[in-house]
């Protein structure tokens, strides 16, 4: 576990010497104390990326050069998956094998941004055709600068990689701020780059705390795109500090997405996409469908099956066998949770299950959770809880079911089972979110477009359109008739 910052292609002590506690939340043990980086550290940062920017190798080469380089990364994640995924477990709490999964997931998207950016030199510029024919224009592609990342601490390694490698493959340069409660995988992140070949100053990585780390990346004038991932009040933050110098900026924040199931669906599916829509990774998903909406003839089957499967997860150490629900990551969100749960009750939810997980007595353990009779002006029903709490509620049309999921400030994701294939796409046609899953929730393609559509945020993800988020369109017009112009000198 590193105590320094990897800045300009070296491991450096942060420039006030200051640490935080790392802990791991199944023990509530401080497992490390990690580096804090402050203003002074992200100055060097982003000045590194700049130079490494502005008379680097890195913009100027081919994207088959850039490729084979990422790749390298990518292989050096994979050489070290089970080594990283046990940091992810203590940092985070997630059972062992979601955090292989994540490990795997990371690698597998560099591996697919190194083959963006192989295909970049084979696109070139694209000629238009214009209706001036005294004129031709083509356009390209250029990398768009320094880009500063900040990320959360729900998948740490992966949204990293979801930020670092499309940077990459565009030919930015960057520097990463990874979250205060889970800064040890993106540390090991620089050293696998700085050995798969990187050249210094490419990738630069400060940890510290978001006030003192974050912000001043974010206000920092030399950076020219900022990518934030977390909350929707700090994402408020980072596009104030971008409005002062017009960064470009691209968000990722909450969600508090519907799962809409009607009566024709088979009643086990639907238990066990609920259950794996709201439950993975503790509930503390951006896209949990954390609002399920069931038609009414199949509501109280579905409620019975749900409670009595939720009570039958095994909660646990993520480093231990078994375990399906590990702790929540930090202290800061279990209490969180749990107050979210009684003023739930307190605002007139009915717990069907769940609450404070019994039988530990260390670990921010919170078993699954499921509501109902969850009044609509509630917090529970309209705020983000981030952890494993869902309220369910019936419905009677289809009509009603699209309303009471699209009211919302949220947009991120929804889903829809069905066994009407042509009931299902209308439903998926007019629900308001970036992502919409059909008879399923929460599996992410690396190759298709993630964000989402109201305050969830601004920009997409992944797939090209993550590539984008970190190129400059560029026209270059050319006058190709020899007439004079004839404006001035006639
Ligand atoms: P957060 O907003 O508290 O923190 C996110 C990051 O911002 C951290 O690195 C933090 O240090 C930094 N930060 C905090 N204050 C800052 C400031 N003033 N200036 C700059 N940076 C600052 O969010 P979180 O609790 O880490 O993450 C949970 C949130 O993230 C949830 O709302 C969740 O929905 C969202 N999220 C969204 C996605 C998505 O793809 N849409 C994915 C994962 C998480």
């Amino acid at each position: 576990m590193r105590t320094e910052l990897y800045i300009d292609g070296r491991w450096a002590a942060p420039a006030l010497g200051g640490s935080f506690p790392v802990v791991n939340p199944a023990t509530e043990e401080v497992v490390h104390h990690a580096p804090a980086g402050t203003a002074a550290d992200i100055d060097a940062a982003v000045r590194a990326a700049r130079r490494a920017f502005d008379e680097g190798p890195w913009p100027r080469m081919t994207g088959a050069e850039r490729g084979r380089i990422i790749r390298a990364i990518a292989a050096g994640i994979m050489a070290r998956q089970a080594e990283l995924a046990r940091l992810e477990v203590i940092d985070n709490g997630k059972p062992l094998p979601e955090a292989m999964g994540d490990i795997a997931d990371a690698a597998g998207c560099f591996d697919f941004y190194a083959g963006l950016a192989e295909e970049m030199d084979a696109q070139g510029p694209e000629a238009l055709t214009l209706a001036d024919a005294r004129f031709a224009a083509r356009v390209v592609k250029e990398p768009l600068g320094v880009a500063g990342a900040i990320i959360p601490w729900n998948y740490p390694l992966l949204m990293a990689s979801w930020k670092v490698a499309p940077a990459l493959a565009a030919g930015c340069t960057m520097v990463l701020k990874p979250s205060e409660l889970t800064p040890l995988t993106a540390l090991e992140l620089g050293q696998i780059a700085h050995d798969a070949g990187l050249p210094p100053g490419v990738l630069n990585i400060v940890t510290g705390l978001g006030p003192d780390a974050g912000q001043p990346l974010a206000d920092h004038t030399l950076v020219d795109k900022l990518a934030f991932t977390g909350s929707v009040p700090t994402g408020a933050k980072i596009m104030a500090a971008a409005a002062r110098d017009i960064k470009k900026i691209s968000l990722e924040l909450g969600g508090k997405s519907p799962f809409v199931i009607f009566a024709d669906s088979d009643l086990e599916k639907a238990v066990e996409w609920i259950l794996f829509g709201i439950f993975w990774n503790q509930g503390q998903v951006c896209s949990a469908t954390s609002r399920v909406l069931v038609e009414r003839g199949l509501y109280p089957r579905l409620l019975e099956r749900l409670v009595a499967e939720a009570r039958k997860i095994t909660i646990g150490d993520g480093l231990e066998q078994g375990t399906l629900i590990g702790p929540l990551a930090s202290e800061g969100q279990f209490r969180k949770v749990l107050a979210a749960i009684d003023r739930a009750r307190d605002q007139g939810a009915t717990v069907a299950c769940g609450g404070r997980a019994e039988g530990f007595d260390r670990g921010y353990f919170v078993a699954p959770t499921v509501l109902t009779d969850v009044p609509l002006d509630s917090d529970a029903w309209r705020e983000e809880i981030f952890g494993p709490v869902v309220c369910v509620r019936p419905f009677d049309t289809e009509e009603e079911a699209v309303r009471l999921s699209n009211d919302s400030r949220f947009g991120l994701a929804a889903a829809v089972m069905s066994a009407d294939d042509a009931r299902a796409e209308r439903v998926a046609a007019a629900l308001r979110a970036g992502i919409v899953w059909i008879n399923c929730s929460q599996p992410t393609f690396t190759e298709a477009p993630w964000g989402g559509m109201k305050q969830s945020g601004i920009g997409r993800e992944l797939g090209r359109w993550g590539l984008e988020n970190y190129l400059e369109t560029k026209q270059i017009a050319r006058m190709v008739s020899d007439e004079p112009w004839g404006w001035y000198l006639k």
